[in-house]
């Protein structure tokens, strides 16, 4: 018997006209980091996003990167954050020589709790320049509540909605309302360019001055005359004309997506110990992942079993993302949580998502959970 193919967790899924688009790139030799493809793409990100300016790079995390340095933040600086979050939306602040501090998640939720960063934000002295929020597995925070904080309490809001591409919450488009907005089209995204990400914002000369940071920080002489330094940044004509055919499908993906999640609570929600994220009233999540907790003492199975009984056939399944202030690498960062975000860790799951699984793969994976359930 040969065994059944490998079901990822969120493979790329390539629409009808991508490659035609890629044909494109190659017969106008604009194979570079410069070309119609990006300025393409560009437009057709900011007409998404309701944003009005935005710059393609070569992944989300140089997109925050650019957006830190943007801020002009360094040593000595605190960047407030969801500690729930991916590396990626991280490991900048380090880069600019700044530490993080880490804020709890919402109970019953994906995103930075904003009762506690308003509470946060009240009581400490040491108020920070900026504040990040990540939109996690798609799920969108509340734009409004995040900006009357930000002109509040004076800091910059970025919003990392690299997790969140064609997600909204009441009708606005994931990132809109901050100062910056990352998004990613990393590989396993819902989206992709096989790498890749973007930078958004209302400000146009500060996306003026990441694209120009982007490409090495050339002033405008033929033997490149250097004021400060930059960074090789730039998204290529290649990829961005793969990107341009994903957004084609984008509105598609996240229907998928959203319909693995329904026929997945379908099936096990009802299982006793198993439980999902819910939307709050007014949210439409892409559903990048389809999360489950469980709680073993109900279930009578616990994660890394239900993670390995998955493996054992040939399917991949992962934990959800590891708090950051739990990482050895920031052992010593400072950190407000109450163990929300720890629990949702210690049961959480990520189960197959990618948006070209049919309902025979979301069933092998529920038949297998059902089965460790006894
Ligand atoms: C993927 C991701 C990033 C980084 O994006 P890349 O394009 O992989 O660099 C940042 N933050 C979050 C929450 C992500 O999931």
């Amino acid at each position: 018997m040969t065994s059944p193919p490998r079901l990822y967790l969120s493979p790329p899924h390539m629409g009808t006209r991508e490659q035609a688009l890629v044909g494109e790139a190659f017969a106008s030799n604009w194979i570079a980091p410069i070309g119609p493809m990006i300025d393409l793409f560009e437009a057709k990100l900011a007409e998404l996003t309701g944003i009005g300016h935005v710059v393609a790079l070569s992944s989300g995390t140089a997109a925050l990167h650019l957006a830190l340095r943007l801020s002009g933040i360094g040593p000595g600086d605190v960047v407030w954050g969801s500690t729930m979050t991916f590396i990626g939306g991280v490991a900048p602040i380090l880069y600019m020589g700044a530490a993080p501090l880490f804020l709890d998640i919402e109970r019953d939720g994906f995103l930075l709790d904003l009762d506690l960063l308003e509470e946060a934000l009240e009581t400490r002295a040491d108020k920070p320049k900026v504040v990040i929020t990540t939109d996690l597995y798609g799920h969108v925070v509340d734009a409004v509540r995040v900006r009357a904080l930000a002109d509040r309490f004076g800091f910059i809001w970025i919003s990392d909605a690299a997790e969140a591409v064609g997600a909204y919450r009441d009708g606005v488009h994931a990132g809109k309302g901050a100062d910056f907005t990352i998004l990613s089209f990393n590989g396993n995204k819902i989206i992709t360019t096989s790498g890749g990400g973007a930078l958004a914002s209302e400000n146009g000369e500060a996306i003026a001055r990441a694209r120009f940071l982007s490409t090495q920080a050339r002033e405008p002489a033929a033997h490149y005359e250097h004021e400060t330094y930059g960074y090789n940044y730039r998204l290529s004509n290649v990829c961005a004309a793969i990107g341009v055919g994903q957004l084609e499908v984008l509105a598609d993906r996240v229907a998928a997506r959203r319909a693995i999640f329904a026929a997945y609570r379908s099936s096990l929600g009802d299982m006793p110990g198993v439980a999902f994220v819910g939307e709050p009233a007014g949210m439409a999540a892409n559903r990048w992942l389809t999360t489950i907790t469980i709680d073993p003492a109900e279930a009578g199975f616990d994660r890394e079993e239900a993670q390995a009984a998955l493996e054992r056939e040939n399917i991949e399944s992962r934990p959800l993302w590891k708090p950051m202030h739990l990482q050895p690498l920031f052992r010593d960062a400072a950190c407000i949580a109450g163990g929300v975000a720890e629990r949702m860790f210690e049961r959480g799951l990520c189960l197959p998502s990618g948006s070209a699984m049919d309902e025979a793969d979301v069933a092998r994976v529920c038949a297998i959970l059902a089965r460790q359930a006894g």
